[in-house]
């Protein structure tokens, strides 16, 4: 069967939706998006997701071309024509259609478009967690590309997914250049240590993940003392707990880090816990 989503302003046939060649969003990656879960139909965190694509766009001086109440209405209307009540969706900005150089002022009107569909981290079905390897290619330095914009450049992350796809690992941990933990290829790192939960701050490469900070909110009220801070590659292999977090993993732990085994933990699993009751909450 096929699947409804949104494109410029109406629901669409997912098949009938369709992009210029001459879009620089696939000719340079111009262009910003959210990955956004659903969850008995209704959105999880809608509005810091909108928050976070409308200053995405503006930090590349791309006009978002709906309010973020129109674009609260088309994630509405695509979730609810889904077949599924949970589910993952796509919002995608792209720069619009322009001539072949790279200069956005050619490109007249952003395009937008919603779709749904699946992702995959953990390629086991076993519920084990995911074997991390820390990749060899480096996160772009924070002072380069602020890692807060959410943009359709992901190669550096993807260079790194197919270096945990050569190791047969799930997922990669990527470093920034001064060799700090910045975060996964599409998810934010947590270790456990004495009891403290820890996760690298921004400006060491991270996106401000909406999943990340609702895991340090959810910690907060479970009494589990947090910090942000920098993290080596030594402590994630040395780490009591470890795990990740994003819209599209949800929770995950880390049962290996370059095939050394780290367990999966008690304060991983009080979180999973709160995390599960929290999307239920929030959606009655
Ligand atoms: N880092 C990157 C690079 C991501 O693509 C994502 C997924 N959006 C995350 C972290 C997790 O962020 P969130 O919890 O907002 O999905």
């Amino acid at each position: 069967m096929s699947r409804v989503g949104w494109m410029n302003g109406s629901l669409v046939d997912e098949s009938k939706a369709t992009l210029s060649v001459f879009d620089h969003g696939l000719l340079y990656g111009d262009g910003v998006f959210e990955g956004i879960r659903y969850y008995d139909r209704r959105i999880f965190r809608g509005d810091a997701h909108l928050a976070r694509l409308r200053q995405s766009a503006r930090a590349i001086d791309l006009a978002l071309p709906y309010s973020t109440t129109q674009l609260q209405h088309a994630l509405a209307s695509v979730v609810e024509q889904s077949s599924t009540p949970d589910g993952y969706l796509r919002l995608v900005i792209t720069r619009g259609i322009g001539d072949l150089g790279l200069n956005p002022r050619s490109c007249a009107r952003a395009q937008a478009f919603i779709v749904t569909g699946t992702v995959t981290i953990v390629n086991r079905n076993d519920n084990a967690g995911a074997a991390v390897i820390i990749a060899s290619t480096r996160q772009t330095s924070p002072d380069q590309l602020d890692p807060r914009i959410k943009s359709l450049n992901y190669l550096p992350r993807i260079l790194a997914r197919i270096e945990a796809n050569r190791a047969g690992a799930d997922e990669a941990i990527m470093l920034n250049p001064a060799g700090h933990i910045a975060e996964g290829t599409g998810d934010n790192v947590f270790i456990v240590r004495n009891g403290i939960l820890l996760t690298p701050p921004t400006t060491d490469g991270a996106l401000e993940g909406i999943t990340r900070a609702v895991i340090l909110e959810l910690a907060a009220t479970a009494n589990i003392r947090t910090a942000i801070q920098s993290l080596s590659p030594l402590d994630l292999r040395t780490a009591d707990e470890a795990f990740l977090t994003g819209t599209a993993a949800e929770l995950i732990p880390i049962h290996s880090v370059d095939g050394l085994p780290l367990v999966t933990g008690p304060i991983f699993q009080q979180l999973e816990q709160a995390f599960r009751t929290l999307v239920r909450q929030e959606s009655t």
